[in-house]
């Protein structure tokens, strides 16, 4: 993908043609997802494709639900798309639609159908209609049923609806061909007698239609204009056509562009669904999920998905994004917007020996560089400390400049100090290391000027709030879960490490007031998110993304590895 260019998006090219051509003198698209689960960032790019279209052409996006399913649709579902959508940042106004609010239009249309001699009722069963399909290589078989008499398909009909006929008994097809080479054309369902409560319509109905008869049909009563879709839906446009042809009404345009993938993801609601059912997740809103919840959670701002979905573009051609793409975008973003604050993932006692006991000084940190406005903060130093349990080696390597026995490394923002015993348990366990400051090296250099190589981050122990720390890593471990062989499922290619719990972290005392969805940056080690189990005596913070990718970093030196 071409990251510099702004997309070329062929989407909006069309839609210039047809103002210009008159084909249509305004704009107006969709937003159709199906309530059957929470919305992920490949819906998000639709959200974005739809609305940012309909904004930038002073059209409208209907946000249309296509609850043609009564099975397995859910009004929780429903909250939690208005809710996300929202969130992105777009607005379908009064315009919250239902395809279940068109189902009496579609019967009436189906009737009209009917009296075309263009639909009839058939009696084959689910799986005589699937054997009487044929295949992509083979020509289907008429119904024995294909050729009833309008009067006895109306009559038949009628009775489908006032509940005379067990579910599964009858079906009512449109009437196209059975040998076409499109399988979509080869007299497709269009209702099927299913005695199940709607979320909307009750138990109005037993009788509901295919996705197929309502979709393209529900367009059309919405006076939809550029009808967008993904790629798999490019096969059933004649159909959607047929439709819309017979029955005479207003035509949208279809136009299909390839969904999103990314690496290291699955993409389906069904898949996603199982994930949550079986308890590899802890629900959809579980950080590490790709749903547009999830991500909220973790820490994504909604600027970053949408510049994300701009970077991407959209494409006629099926491809996989990588999924560092994603995290590079939010880390631009929140590069520029998170205060800087200190936290101590694992901590590591240090005793200043020579700093008094009773003493506590004020020094003056800078909340964000990138954004000089929000000033500086006042934060405690004290004797006792701690520090990252990683920024000491008792016996360091040769390019470890952090602490080391008898080494002097810098304090962020406050002394240098040097390491001059370590302390250990009868396990030999490290707990706590004894140094001493240079008083003279307040703010962070020397008047002499000598040099430390290292620079750390603390914090005052006795100011410091104690925080949980979730971190979190791919929840698969390879690129393409999907990408499998006979009798392999894709949960086996989960990361078993993709979650871990750090309990006993400390950060800096000025987050006492943090509020669920508050974003910093930890200094040398990533942004970080309040989760909203936090509790008044404990804060919870999720990793939303590390400083630096080292993902990539580890992938390049394996792949050197193993060229
Ligand atoms: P899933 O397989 O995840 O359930 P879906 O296409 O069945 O996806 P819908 O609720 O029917 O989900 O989709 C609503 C809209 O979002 C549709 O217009 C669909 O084309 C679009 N969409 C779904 N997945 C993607 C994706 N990965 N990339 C881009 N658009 C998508
Ligand atoms: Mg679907």
């Amino acid at each position: 993908m071409n990251q510099t260019e702004s997309p070329t998006n062929f989407i909006r090219d069309i839609i210039d043609e047809d103002l210009q051509s008159g084909k249509y003198n305004r704009v107006h698209t969709r937003f159709p997802p199906e309530p059957n689960g929470y919305l992920h960032i490949g819906h998000a790019k639709s959200i974005c494709l739809n609305f940012g279209i309909a904004k930038d052409y002073g059209g409208k996006c209907n946000l249309r639900f296509d609850d043609t399913n009564p099975t397995k649709e859910e009004i929780e579902y429903v909250e939690s798309i208005k809710e996300d959508i929202r969130w992105l940042g777009f607005d379908w106004k009064e315009r919250e639609l239902y395809a279940s609010d068109y189902f009496d239009q579609l019967y009436e249309w189906a009737i009209e159908l009917i009296e075309k001699g263009l639909a009839y009722v058939d009696d084959l069963s689910p799986e005589e209609i699937r054997a009487y399909r044929g295949s992509l290589t083979e020509a289907g078989k008429n119904s024995p049923y294909r050729d009833r008499s309008i009067s006895e398909n109306l009559d038949l009909f009628t009775r489908m609806r006032s509940g005379e006929f067990p579910e599964g008994s009858r079906t009512l097809r449109a009437k196209i061909d059975m040998a076409s080479g499109n399988l979509n054309l080869r007299d497709p369902v269009m209702y099927r007698i299913l005695f199940a409560s709607h979320h909307r319509t009750g138990d109005k109905w037993c009788l509901y239609p295919t996705y197929d008869w309502a979709h393209g049909q529900s367009d059309s009563i919405e006076g939809i204009t550029h009808s967008i879709c993904t790629l798999e839906f490019e096969d059933h446009r004649p159909l959607y056509d047929w439709y819309i042809r017979s029955l005479e009404i207003h035509h949208p345009r279809q136009i299909e562009f390839a969904r999103l993938n990314l690496t290291y993801t699955v993409m389906s609601k069904r898949r996603l669904n199982q994930l949550v059912q079986e308890g590899h997740v802890n629900g959809w809103d579980d950080p590490r999920m790709p749903t547009v919840s999830g991500l909220r959670r973790r820490g994504y701002t909604p600027e970053s998905i949408r510049a994300f979905a701009e970077r991407i573009g959209v494409a006629r051609r099926e491809s996989t994004v990588d999924v560092s793409l994603l995290e590079y975008t939010l880390r631009e973003d929140l590069n520029l917007r998170s205060p800087r604050v200190s936290g101590v993932l694992r901590p590591l006692k240090i005793v200043l020996l020579n700093y008094p006991e009773d003493r506590v000084e004020y020094l003056e940190a800078i909340n964000n560089p990138k954004d000089p406005q929000t000033g500086t903060r006042q934060v405690p130093f004290s004797r006792v400390l701690y520090i990252e349990r990683d920024d000491f080696h008792p016996d360091p390597p040769k390019k470890f400049f952090r602490l080391a026995p008898g080494r002097e490394v810098r304090l962020r923002y406050a002394y240098f100090i040097t390491c001059v015993e370590v302390i250990e348990d009868e396990n030999d366990e490290i707990i706590e290391l004894h140094c001493t400051y240079d008083p003279e090296t307040r703010g962070g250099s020397a008047p002499d000027g000598r040099k430390v190589r290292g620079t750390l981050h603390w914090v005052s122990a006795a100011h410091a709030l104690d925080a949980e720390v979730r971190l979190y890593d791919r929840l698969f471990l390879v690129p393409n879960p999907l990408d499998l062989n006979e009798g392999e499922d894709f949960k086996d290619t989960l990361n078993p490490h993709s979650l871990e719990v750090l309990e006993s972290c400390k950060v800096e005392p000025g987050l006492a007031d943090a509020k669920p969805g508050d974003k910093f940056q930890f200094e040398r080690q990533g942004y970080f998110c309040v989760d909203p189990d936090s509790t008044p005596e404990k804060l919870v913070f999720n990793l939303t993304v590390p400083l630096k990718d080292t993902w990539a970093k580890i992938e390049a030196s394996q792949k050197k590895i193993s060229s």
